[in-house]
């Protein structure tokens, strides 16, 4: 696939590389939409907006508790279009996390460009859970030469692995 795109907004907004198949929006229809009051006034009717330190949760239909909004043509998170609302910039490597944890808040405040793994660690996931565990199950330090970090980003202790092999 060839990625010749290269306008400062649009790759950062669309959140992903799109499949080969889909046609790209054409030069500067992203930010034609952005920057059209009527494109914002649609988008903040559907925000039950509050105070700067309350989450502004959006109040349209929500997939994989996201909300949507069609930006030249293509579905694109509202968080996402909310931080870039506010003139914040998304660095294309970066994804952007939800500090509050609420996924329907498009806050930006709340809002944080993060590295995807950062955004892993965060959360709640399985994934998560596990990164934050300090030793193994049988209490040596995930840790200096006891850790070994495997491919897929699993840790193994080094102790146990000994232990197992005698
Ligand atoms: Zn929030
Ligand atoms: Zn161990």
């Amino acid at each position: 696939m060839t990625w010749t795109w290269t306008a400062p907004l649009l790759l950062p907004l669309l959140g992903e590389l799109p499949p080969a198949r889909r046609p790209l929006p054409k030069p500067g229809a992203v930010e034609a939409t952005l920057f059209s009051g009527e494109f914002q006034e649609r988008f903040w009717a559907r925000v039950q907006t509050g105070e700067p330190g309350e989450c502004w949760e959006w109040q349209g239909a929500l997939s994989d508790g996201y909300g949507h909004v069609r930006v030249a043509g293509r579905s694109t998170p509202v968080h996402r279009v909310a931080y870039l609302l506010a003139g914040h910039t998304i660095p294309e490597d970066l994804v952007l996390d939800h500090r509050c944890r609420n996924r329907r808040c498009v806050n930006p405040d709340h809002l944080e460009a993060v590295t995807s793994r950062e955004n892993i660690l965060r959360g709640e996931g399985a994934a998560a859970r596990a990164a934050r565990v300090s030793h193994c199950p049988r209490g040596h330090w995930y840790g200096g030469e006891n850790l070994r970090v495997r491919p897929d980003g699993r840790r193994v202790c080094r102790a146990c692995e000994r232990g197992r092999r005698r």
